[in-house]
């Protein structure tokens, strides 16, 4: 098995590297970002969150000769067919802005108006794949999951994203309402890390 004492974040989303961040610093791991390392950010043309990591994992692991791995993500409600799924980020995008600019209130909003007259609860999963990926090619995908619903209106200023308006099931408050550490123990992100764990730093 290749040895991981560094790693790669092969993001430009500064909620996901924050988080990713947290997750792997106590772990001796060193850290570096896709944005520290000034790396581009390819074009996502796969159909599903596990192509799309595999593929950001690789450009960046190929373009640092080090081991990279990526976050593809997003929020699946089930009233419209699991949309926006992978198209998240993209469901955000304000085209006019220069760069990209990214507008969640608008997301947000764009989904609610969506399902706002479909029955309740109004069911929706955080879906995210991690993607380890080496210089030489080789790739593993993690898959991870959280369930809950979508609530209206927005509640709360931590998270980033879509957290407003996500209560995981049992919960009370939304991923923004509550503390990272407590996002951390049981996010769609935090799933998938554990496998990654169990397989590459079992203890
Ligand atoms: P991508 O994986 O870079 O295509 O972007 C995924 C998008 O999904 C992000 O920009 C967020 O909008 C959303 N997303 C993924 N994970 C989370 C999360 O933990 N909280 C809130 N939104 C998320």
């Amino acid at each position: 098995m290749q040895t991981l004492n560094e790693i790669v974040i092969a993001s430009h989303n500064q909620g996901k590297i924050r988080e990713i961040r947290d997750l792997l610093e106590p772990l001796g791991v060193r850290i570096f970002s896709a944005v520290d390392l000034d790396l581009e950010e390819p074009e996502e043309t796969e159909g599903s969150f596990a192509g799309n990591a595999r593929l950001k994992a690789l450009a960046a692991a190929r373009s640092t000769g080090k081991p990279a791995l990526s976050d593809d993500s997003g929020l699946a409600v089930d009233a419209l067919d699991g949309a926006p799924g992978i198209y998240s980020a993209r469901w955000a995008s304000v085209p006019l802005v220069e760069g990209g600019g990214r507008d969640f209130t608008m997301a947000m909003w764009r989904v609610w108006d969506q399902i706002k007259d479909a029955k309740s609860p109004k069911t929706a999963g955080f879906i995210c794949a991690l993607c380890l990926a080496f210089p030489n090619g080789d790739t593993e995908v993690y898959e991870g999951k959280v369930e809950g619903e979508i609530i209206w209106p927005p509640r709360g200023q931590k998270g980033f994203g879509y957290d407003p308006i996500f209560l995981a099931r049992g919960d009370a408050r939304t991923f923004a309402e509550i503390d990272p550490a407590e996002k951390h123990a049981k996010s769609h992100r935090a799933d998938a890390f554990n496998k990654f764990l169990n397989a590459r730093f079992p203890s």
